[in-house]
């Protein structure tokens, strides 16, 4: 034990019951309890997670009146960058506002899975897929942490969808939340060791995230071995006393009352156990004091600089959906005049609404960039072509038409309004309203060259796809979207994001459609591990743009994938490399993407799963071989049966793309399975078919059976008598319990043996 840990024991055990338990509570909405006597103080922590809302009293929520901070983009823009250092680059420039605000934990990352796009927080949420989710958020922490600032990995789990969120229960199968939805989580915590886990609202499997022991103590303090404290989200805590003891450590906010007092009572009484508050006490003692030490009293941030960062991680993160004719970059030489239209230039949105919403440090707008850019060489001309809240205006439509025909360009600003999404609640549909979609397709009519720019924190419908020439999704960009979109459609930027979640034509053809919102206060995970891509791969669905999927300026060739071995086992990790080339005219980025199939499973397994990528840097005619590590983890799934991860045997291939569609390249390697993983495990339920499948149970069930009257059939060819479970044979008179339940021990011992 270090000196640190000391003086947290020692402080520990001069507390009387009451301060460790006040120590488990929040003072008010944005702080911790202190205990003076000790001269311990109180830390903040705020939210997070794309700036830093902290308002000027810790009593108030303060939504829309914190203190400034740099808006970075949103999790579902920045994840398009598919950039795990530029994400930590944004950590680091919070974390380096938490100090100047002094601000010791910032509520953030969100690392939830984009299940339905319906979902009011998808725009908070990093993708669909948990690799990438997971790697983004290891950044974020990596990079906020770094400068001594917490993090908040959020919310721990299911938290899928706003609809009854802080009472619907998530009805998942152990494989799917595994291999899903706490995969990205289980990723965070083991590589990066956020200070706190946030737990969601809702309940997983009939239980409170807040109280649920499995995932609380069993797999994230146990299995995971996270270190640090298990907060609750704000006002997700429903029976405290169950929290501690299923593993809660600090409950938020903390509210008026004399709440240690009720505690304590139930301490003495022998209802609450003093080791769960102690534990709890102790995590939270040890962040504060952490949180402490690295205060900055003084500390002041480059607003410049971030604000840079900010203009430069949007660039990165924009989509290139379409560009026939190469009608982008904008070749300013050859313009004459510009139509620049919908309001969105001049106001955008840039972030999304509810706990994460930033009050920023300035806020750059498309059309004043465009200006700046054309510097009164081009002409332009602006309207508004549709109201505030997105309603249509026939007059603002009918300018629009004019100003567009009258152009060589037309530019629409379009996407979705403020009241269409946010936290609280969920989407109803996936369309943009009326008003922008008619926009769209008046303009198109009249002029060919037409540009989209897309401000939205979801996908969106687009039933004009093939009205304009280009399209780009900007998202929600941050304060400093609107030059990084002028850099984009100059050519200054060569766009290089892809998109982190697939882009479906209809909310009919999405994953979660027919469980969606679920009923009775339950929601079933029916898809189960078809989520997003692995959905669309598997009903063969052609998505409106897939997963991975975006657009450069420039080409790029793959060519001489290798890999270091043709056969991997258990604890072996596979090196795979790939020489990609920029074939093209201009410098660009290329984001490599590598997936795993399985060839050769027995279990239902998505088509493929993306494992690795790589975002690499290359000037025209340049190429790199570039490297990408598999892990025993990325060919495994989870044994619901064994309640473990189980590394199957079998033909697996490594195929390589630019886009979860796109795959250019693929090669081959075998699995070599531990057998004690793989050592089956039969019970009373197991058919007789299982057994006679292996020669060693063949052997024991036939001279189980040896000298039964029916053994010709139950152990024959007729599936009907073959498929039945062996605990039947008792049941139906055939065999004694006895010799059932022997011949599953011996079974079940050789099976041992083999291993
Ligand atoms: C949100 C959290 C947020 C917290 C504090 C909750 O309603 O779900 O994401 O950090 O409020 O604002």
């Amino acid at each position: 034990m270090g000196a640190a840990e000391a003086n947290i024991q020692e402080l520990i055990s001069k507390m009387t019951l009451e301060e460790k338990i006040a120590l488990t509570i929040g003072r008010d909405f944005w702080s911790t309890n202190g205990v003076e006597r000790l001269g311990i103080a109180p830390i903040a922590v705020n939210d997070g997670p794309h700036g830093v809302r902290k308002p000027a009293a810790s009593s108030e929520i303060g939504i829309g009146s914190s203190f400034a901070a740099t808006c970075f983009p949103t999790a579902n823009t920045l994840a398009c960058s598919w950039d795990t250092a530029l994400v930590e680059e944004v950590g680091e420039a919070l974390g380096e506002e938490c100090l100047a605000l002094d601000v010791q934990v910032l509520l953030g990352p969100g690392v939830n899975i984009k299940r339905t796009p319906l979902g009011g927080r998808c725009f908070e949420y990093y993708s669909e897929d948990p690799v990438l989710a997971g790697e983004m958020g290891c950044a974020y922490v990596n990079g906020v942490q770094s400068k001594g600032i917490g993090t908040s990995l959020k919310h721990y789990a299911c938290n899928n969808q706003e609809f009854e969120r802080m009472s619907i229960s998530v009805e998942v199968d152990q494989r799917t939340l595994r291999e899903i939805y706490l995969s990205a989580f289980e990723r965070v915590v083991r590589k990066a060791q956020p200070w706190t886990v946030m737990c969601a609202y809702n309940k997983v499997n009939r239980v409170y995230a807040s109280e649920h022991t499995q995932l609380l103590h069993d797999i994230l303090k146990q299995e995971w071995g996270f270190e640090g404290v298990i907060v609750s989200d704000w006002g997700a805590v429903n029976e405290k006393e169950k929290a501690l003891e299923a593993g809660l450590d600090l409950q938020m906010p903390g509210y008026p009352g004399d709440h240690t007092a009720k505690m304590a009572r139930l301490v003495r009484d022998g209802q609450l156990s003093e080791a769960a508050i102690d534990e709890a006490a102790t995590r939270v003692l040890r962040m504060m004091m952490l949180g402490k030490e690295n205060r900055r009293p003084g500390f002041v941030f480059d607003q410049e600089a971030h604000h840079a960062l900010a203009r430069k991680a949007a660039a990165e993160s924009l989509v290139l959906l379409k560009n026939t004719d190469n009608v982008l970059p904008l070749q300013v030489e050859q313009l004459r005049s510009v139509a620049l239209i919908g309001r969105f230039a001049r106001q955008p949105r840039y972030q999304g609404a509810g706990s994460s919403q930033v009050v920023p440090t300035r806020l750059d707008t498309s059309y004043d960039e465009l200006q700046h850019w054309l510097n009164g060489n081009v002409q332009s001309t602006y309207t508004d072509g549709y109201d505030e809240e997105g309603l249509p205006d026939e007059a603002l439509l009918r300018e629009a038409v004019e100003q567009a025909k009258a152009a060589d360009v037309a530019i629409i600003f379009a996407g979705l309004p403020d009241a269409y999404e946010s936290e609280g609640f969920d989407r109803k549909h996936i369309f943009m309203p009326d008003s922008h979609n008619r926009l769209i397709e008046e303009v198109c009519r009249v002029q060919p060259n037409t540009v989209i720019v897309l401000h939205n924190g979801g996908v969106v419908a687009m039933p004009w796809i093939d009205g304009p020439k280009a399209i780009l999704e900007a998202g929600l960009g941050g304060q400093a979207a609107g030059g990084a979109i002028v850099d984009v459609l100059s050519g200054r930027v060569n766009p290089s994001g892809k998109l982190a979640e697939t882009f479906p034509v209809r909310l009919q053809d999405t994953p979660a459609y027919l469980n969606y919102p679920g009923e009775a206060n339950k929601v079933y995970y029916g898809e189960r591990l078809f989520v997003g891509y692995r959905y669309y791969d598997k009903k063969e669905i052609k998505p409106l743009f897939p997963f991975g999927y975006g657009l450069s300026y420039t080409t790029f060739e793959y060519t001489h994938l290798q890999t270091n071995k043709t056969e991997i086992s258990t604890g072996e990790t596979l090196d795979v490399w790939v020489t990609v080339r920029n074939s093209g005219a201009c410098a660009g980025k290329e984001v490599i993407q590598l997936y795993v199939r399985s060839l050769t499973s027995q279990f239902i397994r998505p088509n493929k799963e993306l494992k690795a990528f790589a975002k690499v840097a290359l000037e025209p005619g340049e190429s790199r071989d570039v490297r990408m590590i598999l892990e025993e983890r990325d060919f495994t799934i989870y044994d619901d049966k064994r309640q473990t991860w189980r590394l199957e045997g079998g033909e697996f291939e490594i195929l390589i793309g630019p886009s979860s569609e796109t795959i250019v390249l693929s090669a081959n390697v075998i699995v070599k399975e531990d057998p004690r993983s793989s050592a089956l495990v039969f019970d009373r339920m197991s058919s007789l078919n299982q057994f006679l499948q292996y020669p060693k149970a063949r052997e024991l069930v036939t001279n189980t059976f040896a000298g039964t009257p029916r053994a010709g059939l139950f152990l024959g060819e007729d599936e009907m008598f073959t498929s039945m479970p062996i605990g039947k044979m008792a049941v139906l008179g055939i065999l004694s319990d006895e010799k059932v339940n022997e011949l599953i021990a011996q079974v079940n011992q050789s099976s041992k043996k083999i291993q």
